[in-house]
């Protein structure tokens, strides 16, 4: 007999109409005090934790809660502090944001995705520091949870080797060493939850389903082994997720009690039938996705919990999510503008849960006894099925698409119509979005202004900012997007197959939210999307407008794709219809048109046997959009990272005739990659970090423009700053912007 539990392993922070945002950007407007910022995310979680345990969760996680990113909450009771942050009381709340968000002498700690995810977290720099612990943060969040609610939650802390991996300012030889260093720390933190009456941790180790090596693998059961030797009177649920966990059976064996494995994502469901699982070990089982927001067919997970029970017959079961509901929003009941044939097949975190006790149910109990919901699975996924969304398949061209003529050919003739200066300025696209323009849009989204009163707001704002970028005397301007709320939800909005939600928020980095779009069916181009608001801003100035649209894999990446559509065959659909828009733009007389790919990185699975495929796929449908162009037509691609080494065939085989990348916060490690390969097409440089409200000074913006061109030809760059400037307010945006012309005349003039 096996006994069956449910659990969760996170749940989403932002609260239902992301309150938690609101304080958090209070307190840092000064509106608020640290005190009352610390009452209302207190109020918000306890509320959370009530929900779950009203849900009748049997493993209540505790300590997923964050004032901003976990990794940085783990690295900062480490007492991990990057240098420049050192003469900060290092628990105080400013501090531990001043970190995250940079302040006026010191830049941020550099912020990268978890994993294949659009969630960053910020990246702990070891160099110079010396792990102590400072707090036990699993500790007050189990102790509050116990205290207020009487909730005996299950701590959530990421483990020793994940963290490591995912740190730097450390040598790859010294990975052993550091987290050598951190395990005493670990089990500390352990031994006190142990002591304070906590019965289980999960300890989360995702970096178990990337390809670790066979050192790696050993230090793997070397951490877990001296855990197991060193602290007693708690039990460690070892969590993976988002992939096959690789090296199964020596993850399985290790000293732990108890193992949680993804069964949305790769294939551990193969692993288990074909080893086995250990007797004396508890299963996790992952069976709900935690990465979508579709609501779950109840009859093929409960075969899939029962195919699982009968391979790795386990003592114990625990039914639970994939991963952390961190990536789906909190609850659809909200949503009353949306189709109800959509609305009936959502699950976000609260239906999630009680899909988790629906299914849990049925295997303690048997399937009778919750069979109307298993009957109202079905409907709702067939009514869906059947819908309109998915009547008619769009052919989907399979050509090889490529430009016609080569790189160095076109840039001539693009410069012949451009006539642009060495190290052309631009930014990435959009431009501040002041509470003006939020509030303006809230009125028309309800109402109260009219369509062309609306419009006409938009005009201004373009107007007000083509002056303000010709006032500083940019080369190629944008319209500045104050159209959009998001980059991938207003493309979302217009083409056919997409549905948006209306509080279907997801944290992204910080305080920032996103909220996808729901790709329901086969997506189609019915009208242009963009033509309006850049021929509008285009009729204003002699200088050039970028012409500016989101990609498609960065459009698939972001938005929640249902699980029935086949995801490459969907990426093109995307792509096709986004060549349309290309070709509009074209016809109007846009000379240059970024399609921006910041989520093709991201979506790179954990696993690299899977890489060759995505690539193809990726490089395919960036190629399908934007290679009919005629060769004066230039197109800009913009990704927000560095770090190209891993995907530079992919970036090449984009061929977009210029690609801005950031290159502040990794303080240039990218010039690497491009001069070893020695890229030829141009690049521009993200020469400072728009994530932090600091003005750069004109010192470090001339060298980071001099450290890139000591090794790539001049002729080659590009200046701008590292990603678009929406969430930044106006005036620090155009004392940025002016100090980067100001740098780029500076060093143009030595050429
Ligand atoms: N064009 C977009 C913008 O400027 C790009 C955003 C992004 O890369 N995330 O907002
Ligand atoms: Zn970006």
């Amino acid at each position: 007999m096996t006994t069956i539990f449910s659990a969760n392993l996170g749940y989403p922070r932002i609260g239902e109409k992301r309150e938690w945002k609101k304080s958090i950007e209070a307190f840092w407007q000064g509106d608020i005090t640290d005190k009352s910022l610390k009452e209302q995310t207190k109020k918000l979680r306890l509320n959370n934790l009530k929900k779950q345990k009203e849900q009748g969760i049997d493993f209540i996680p505790v300590g997923d809660f964050s004032f901003y990113d976990h990794i940085l909450d783990t690295a900062v009771s480490f007492n991990i502090i990057p240098e420049r942050f050192n003469h900060h009381n290092p628990t105080d709340l400013s501090s531990y944001f001043a970190i995250a968000r940079g302040e006026t002498n010191a830049v941020a700690a550099e912020m990268t995705k978890w994993f294949n995810t659009n969630y960053h977290y910020i990246v702990p720099e070891l160099k110079g520091t010396t792990p102590t612990l400072i707090e036990n943060r699993a500790l007050y969040y189990y102790e509050e949870a116990k205290e207020e609610l009487n909730i005996d939650g299950k701590p959530v802390i990421v483990g020793p080797v994940t963290f490591v991996k995912l740190a730097k300012g450390y040598q790859e030889s010294e990975l052993e060493s550091w987290v050598n260093r951190l395990l005493p720390l670990y089990q500390q933190i352990l031994s006190e939850l142990a002591t304070a009456g906590a019965s289980w941790v999960q300890i989360d180790e995702p970096i178990l389903g990337t390809n670790l090596s066979e050192k790696e693998i050993q230090l793997v059961e070397q951490v877990y082994q001296t855990i197991d030797n060193n602290v007693s009177g708690i039990q460690i649920i070892l969590q993976t997720y988002f992939e096959t966990v690789q090296h199964y059976e020596r993850i399985t064996a290790l000293p732990v009690k108890g193992i949680g494995l993804d069964f949305v994502h790769g294939d551990n469901l193969a692993l288990i039938k074909k080893f086995g699982f250990p007797s004396d070990k508890v299963l996790g089982a992952g069976i709900i996705n935690g990465r979508n927001v579709w609501r779950a067919d109840l009859d093929e997970k409960y075969q899939l919990l029962q195919d699982i029970q009968q391979a790795a017959n386990p003592k114990t079961l625990i039914v639970q999510p994939s991963c952390s509901l961190l990536h789906v929003p909190v609850t659809k009941h909200l949503e009353e503008k949306l189709d109800p044939v959509v609305k009936d097949g959502l699950s976000f975190a609260n239906e999630k849960l009680e899909e988790l006790q629906i299914l849990t149910t049925a295997l303690q109990e048997g399937k009778q006894s919750v069979e109307n919901a298993f009957e109202a699975s079905k409907q709702a996924i067939s009514n869906l099925n059947q819908s309109d969304y998915r009547s008619q398949t769009p052919a989907v061209a399979k050509t090889d698409a490529k430009r016609e003529i080569p790189f160095a050919e076109r840039k001539k003739r693009q410069q012949a119509t451009l006539k642009l200066p060495l190290l052309p300025t631009t930014t990435i696209g959009s431009l501040p979005q002041t509470n003006e323009v939020k509030r303006t849009r809230t009125k028309w989204r309800k109402g109260d202004i009219s369509d062309q009163q609306y419009n006409e707001f938009v005009e201004d704002e373009t107007r007000r900012w083509i002056q303000i970028q010709e006032d500083l005397d940019l080369d190629v301007l944008v319209h500045g997007e104050f159209e959009r709320t998001d980059m991938v939800e207003y493309f979302g909005e217009k083409l056919k197959g997409f549905a948006v939600t209306e509080f279907g928020w997801v944290q992204s980095y910080g305080s920032r939210c996103v909220k996808p779009p729901l790709l329901v069916g086969n997506v189609e181009w019915e009208k242009a999307i963009t033509v309006k608001e850049i021929a509008y801003a285009q009729s204003l100035t002699d200088k050039p407008v970028k012409g500016m649209l989101t990609g498609p894999v960065t459009i698939l990446n972001w938005s929640f794709v249902h699980e029935g559509l086949p995801r490459f065959t969907v990426q093109d659909q995307i792509a096709l219809a986004l060549e349309k828009e290309v070709l509009a733009l074209e016809e109007t007389g846009i000379n240059i048109i970024q399609v921006d790919e910041p989520a093709l990185r991201e979506g790179l699975p954990l696993d690299r046997l899977k890489w060759p495929a995505y690539f193809d796929a990726a490089v395919n449908a960036f190629q399908l959009a934007t290679s009919t162009v005629k060769p004066e037509t230039q197109i800009h691609t913009h990704m927000c990272y560095s770090e190209f080494g891993e995907i530079y065939e992919a970036i090449d085989g984009l061929d977009a005739d210029v690609i801005s990348i950031e290159t502040s916060r990794s303080h240039g490690e990218m010039v690497e990659t491009f001069e070893k390969n020695d890229y030829k097409k141009d690049i521009g440089l993200g020469v400072y970090d728009i994530h932090s409200p600091r003005v750069p000074t004109l010192q470090e913006l001339e060298a980071n423009i001099q450290r890139a061109l000591e090794t790539i030809d001049v002729e080659q760059f590009w200046i701008n700053p590292d990603c678009g400037l929406k969430t930044r307010r106006e005036a620090e945006t155009i004392a940025a912007l002016e100090k980067m012309v100001e740098a780029a005349k500076k060093v143009r003039k030595q050429y």
